[in-house]
């Protein structure tokens, strides 16, 4: 019997030897992958636990670093000027596919694991309301396999995992291509945490930020006010005429603000006050403008209030280019991973966690076992320095089903989630997708070739990348 299966298989290679070698190799390597939940898992689950906010992941990247090494790959620390930025690498030559890994938490996101009740471990601590943890462990799984796989095949080409610091608002990844970092990449392979499975060709909103600062004049607020002049003034003036100039910009725009200084005490007239703004818009160009002019309320708040205004831009990132011709491998191996099933248990948790949620999800449980169909034109309110990767390299990147359905990022929830077993599975989807994606990358030189030249055909001719970051260091301390 053994012997006539052996007989019938070697028929059935000799007849179509590359699809079936190429069809086993893939289900051979998501086999693998799966093989590796268990260690991946504790690896995703000591981040969540570390919980380390931009520029400050010391342990994360350490640990990620450290997995890198163990696994064979020679990993590179401290690349452009970033304490926690590295570059892993295995193999040598063309093509070159990096595949892209970040690991920064949220303040004020504290919150515990697999539970539908907001409780912070830490009171105001840092928490992953983005899912990074899972994001950089399941990067980590993905390139790992894809490592071996290549040494097992003896495939030419170059691996590489991308450490990427500060993705939440500290533009990491700018400095890094700044840095030349991805000057020889062919292609970029990427994910991000959601409550959903689709490989889709998404866009996303270019992104400014910076930090308004006032100086006045202290003076007691009670004796003597006519000798003081109120930097917190200049940032109430600054803010109300930018949430006036909301009315007149395109609709897509997104403006937020916090202040982060406002005075130490009522009765003496702060002679020092910040206000942190962010400001978002699906066109680069478009963006340039309002942010202009939220310069100029600035500048205009300053003179009305006798104050004085410096700006630190901290962050600039672009719109994502997406590239449909990537996006279609990617849905092709996704389709083939697929979604997966909740527990019961997993499943209570779902439904108990999105009770807590403002509006009524529209989506269900149990979509987690599907992937959604393909769509393009769509285009994300958030932003990504990722953007800035994807108009330098042809880049792709899916979003896996890590949080209940209809659970936002940057929410306790999505904190809940990233530390749980359904987080851990929509990892494991998304690290299968990304290596069966990049072993189509290595395998066949025309995805590349094509990938190439829709990108081309989007940037369109001339196109030079320039960032508003262009001669500032790292902001190490925006955090602060
Ligand atoms: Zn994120």
């Amino acid at each position: 019997m053994v012997k006539r299966l052996c007989a019938l298989f070697a028929a059935c290679a000799f007849l179509t030897p590359v699809v079936v070698a190429q069809r086993d190799d893939k289900s051979a390597l998501a086999q693998r992958i799966d093989a590796t939940r268990d260690h991946y898992a504790s690896v995703a689950k000591e981040i969540w636990g570390f919980a380390e906010i931009g520029y400050q992941e010391q342990k994360s990247s350490a640990l990620l670093q450290q997995e890198l090494k163990a696994a064979g790959l020679q990993v590179r620390a401290g690349v452009a000027d970033i304490p926690t930025a590295f570059v892993a690498t295995f193999g040598s030559g063309k093509p070159v596919v990096a595949i892209i890994g970040e690991f920064d938490a949220l303040p004020g996101l504290s919150q515990e694991a697999q539970t539908a009740q907001r409780h912070a471990i830490e009171e105001n601590g840092a928490g992953h309301g983005c899912g990074h943890n899972l994001l950089g462990t399941g990067a980590l799984a993905a390139a790992v396999a894809v490592k071996d796989w290549m040494a097992a095949t003896r495939q030419p080409g170059t691996i590489r995992y991308y450490g990427t610091p500060a993705e939440e608002g500290g533009s990491g990844k700018v400095y890094m291509i700044r840095a030349g970092l991805f000057k020889d990449v062919d292609a970029v392979v990427s994910w991000h945490p959601g409550d959903r499975n689709e490989a889709s060709p998404t866009s996303s909103t270019a992104n400014v930020t910076g930090k308004f600062r006032f100086r006045g004049v202290a003076a007691h607020a009670a004796a003597a006010p006519d000798r003081g002049r109120s930097a917190l003034d200049a940032v109430e003036a600054m803010d109300y005429m930018v949430n006036m100039m909301r009315e007149h910009v395109p609709q897509e725009t997104r403006i937020h603000y916090i202040i982060t200084r406002g005075g130490s005490a009522p009765n003496v007239v702060p002679d020092f006050a910040e206000v942190y703004y962010y400001a978002r818009q699906p066109n680069m160009r478009i963006l340039d403008g309002i942010w202009d002019r939220i310069v100029d309320a600035a500048k205009g708040a300053a003179l009305g209030t006798g104050t004085t205004m410096e700006l630190e831009v901290t962050g600039a990132v672009y719109n994502v280019l997406p590239n449909e011709y990537l996006s279609g491998v990617m849905h092709a191996n996704l389709e083939r991973v697929g979604g997966f099933a909740y527990t019961p248990e997993e499943a209570k948790f779902a439904e108990e966690i999105r009770k807590t949620l403002t509006d009524a999800p529209d989506v269900a449980v149990g979509s987690q076992e599907k992937v959604r169909p393909i769509r393009t034109g769509a285009v994300n309110s958030s932003s990504t320095d990722l953007a800035d990767v994807s108009w330098n390299v042809p880049t792709v990147s899916m979003t896996g089903a890590t949080f209940a359905p209809g659970v936002p990022a940057h929410s306790w929830q999505a904190t809940a989630c990233a530390g749980s077993t359904i987080g851990i599975k929509g990892m494991m989807v998304a690290a299968k997708a990304m290596a069966l994606t990049t072993v189509d990358l290595f395998t066949d030189p025309a995805h590349i070739q094509k990938a190439t030249a829709e990108f081309d055909e989007r940037r369109g001719p001339g196109f030079v990348y320039k960032t508003r970051l262009a001669d500032r260091k790292p902001a190490l301390d925006y955090r602060k």
